[in-house]
């Protein structure tokens, strides 16, 4: 049975809103692992029961579905006029453990907050969110997750007529940075300060006896944020929009729009054709993260002093680094991070970026090589091998001083993926979906679903791209 705290509790901070699901919805994909963890009745995915019930109005999924109202710095400009324009929040699912899970369906027609759009949402951008989300989160990047995907033979205008589709996505809660801005931006303080409540008595309950609640929430918001940034740093993850509006307060990856995983490592790529100045580069996500916090950190200025506010966000950068550096040690096979480790990461990444290599297939390899030979399969990969030759000694040596080699092998393999969700078999998989065929879409996600396993290795899904494969990516959704 699904529950509405945030419906009901905050019912000043929502509109009711009915589904509007597309003519001839059909479910294409569940993820019944997920559907498991979060105790959903088995029902709903029988013979598409899940399509009538978001559809009638009286059912336990659509009765108390809502549009949340948010803002958001979109590219570093204040925008009060954002909210859930083509989502509803339907309530929330408890797990097992008893922790709150809100279902959020996707692509559900207008709201109050739709603007100019049309309330929908593509295949192309959907079935990139489910896969992407599933990906990052079986990584061990903390990730919104994909619960079921609808498709319609109705069309949607784009650049292109493309199809529609839907999708239930699951996450802790969906309230955005955003959130709090825009009730602080507006001076709306009953309303800010209610939103505070709710956030400390369902999501950060821990922290409701701390001596500030406020200061300490906005810590955990920080150290979270640090974390997930880490993770995106040291795996490839460009997520592309890194609006405020698109940061969850959960330190989770949210609102999957044009992203993409590095192939060749390039540090300051842009995927998203919408940021000709790349802001949101690759290698300007640690900063504009902390951007994002310093917005957030403005509507703590009720309940924390400057001097609160401001040690809390100096946390952010050496916690990201220290969390950088300690999984860069784990993808290396290294132990604690140290002088000569850390000088033999920075030549690593210095050799994988002059020479572009692909950043996740390098990895791998490296975690297939045996350090206790002086002669590396890894020096072909690389035109500089004089370079390459002087880093590897320095490195075979630190592995061999550094514990058991057999045990950091595994470690690496562990930590060091076959697959990722790569642009250009999202764009293949997508491709298939849209004349009906989910069958490379499943076969997909299962591979993303067990990324470390040595069966895809030499396989379709461990694949960089070619010339003939690499794809760009339309940033409409
Ligand atoms: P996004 O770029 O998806 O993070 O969305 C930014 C804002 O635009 C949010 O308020 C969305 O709800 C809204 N939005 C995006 N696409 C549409 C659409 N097709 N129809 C209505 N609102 C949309
Ligand atoms: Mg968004």
């Amino acid at each position: 049975m699904l529950t509405s705290h945030y419906a009901r509790e905050l019912a000043q901070l929502v509109t009711p809103v009915a589904p509007d699901i597309p003519r001839d919805a059909r479910l294409r994909l569940v993820n019944h692992a997920l559907a498991d963890e979060l105790q959903l009745p088995g029902h709903w995915w029988q013979t598409d029961n899940i399509t009538g019930l978001l559809c009638s109005p009286v059912s336990e999924l659509s009765r108390h579905a809502v549009a949340q109202k948010y803002g958001g710095h979109q590219f570093g400009q204040w925008n009060p006029m954002l909210g859930d324009g083509r989502g509803v929040l339907l309530g929330e699912a408890t797990s097992a453990s008893g922790k709150l899970h809100d279902l959020h369906l996707k692509g559900a027609g207008m709201t109050p907050y739709s603007r100019q759009g049309d309330g929908r949402a593509v295949l192309r951008s959907t079935l990139r969110e489910y896969i992407g989300s599933e990906a990052l989160h079986h990584l061990g990047i903390p990730s919104s997750r994909a619960l079921c995907l609808f498709d319609s033979p109705q069309t949607v205008l784009r650049e292109t007529a493309e199809t529609a589709a839907l999708m239930i996505r699951t996450a802790p809660s969906h309230i955005r940075f955003g959130h709090f801005e825009y009730y602080y931006n507006t001076g709306d303080t009953p309303a800010l300060n209610a939103l505070f409540d709710f956030v400390l008595t369902y999501h950060f309950s821990e922290l409701k006896e701390a001596p500030n609640p406020h200061q300490a929430l906005l810590k955990a918001i920080t150290l979270r944020t640090a974390r997930m940034i880490a993770l995106w740093q040291a795996y490839g993850y460009v997520h592309g929009v890194m609006n405020t509006d698109n940061m969850s307060i959960h330190g989770i990856t949210f609102d999957y729009g044009p992203y993409a995983m590095l192939d060749n490592f390039v540090s300051n790529s842009v995927f998203n054709h919408s940021d000709p100045h790349g802001r949101y580069a690759f290698d300007q996500q640690p900063g504009v993260a902390l951007w994002n916090l310093n917005a957030l950190a403005r509507a703590f200025s009720g309940h924390c002093t400057v001097d609160e506010i401001k040690a809390v966000l100096q946390m952010y950068e050496p916690t990201f680094m220290a969390q950088y550096q300690q999984i860069m040690m784990q993808r290396l096979g290294l132990d604690t991070p140290g002088e000569q480790t850390l000088s033999v990461l920075n030549s690593f990444m210095r050799m994988v970026a002059d020479e572009q290599r692909d950043y996740t297939a390098t990895l791998r390899k490296l975690s297939h090589a045996d350090p206790t030979l002086s002669h590396s399969p890894l020096r072909d990969e690389f035109i500089d091998r004089e370079s390459f030759d002087t880093w590897w000694q320095q490195y075979r040596a630190l592995r061999q001083t550094q514990g058991d080699i057999l045990s950091s092998q595994q470690q690496m393999l562990n930590t060091n993926p076959v697959v990722i969700p790569r642009t250009h078999y999202l764009q293949q998989v997508i491709d298939e979906a849209r004349q009906g065929d989910y069958t490379s879409a499943k076969a997909l996600i299962e591979a993303v679903s067990n990324p470390f396993s040595a069966k895809w290795e030499n396989t379709r899904w461990a694949m960089p791209p070619t010339d003939d494969t690499q794809v760009s990516l339309s940033c409409s959704s």
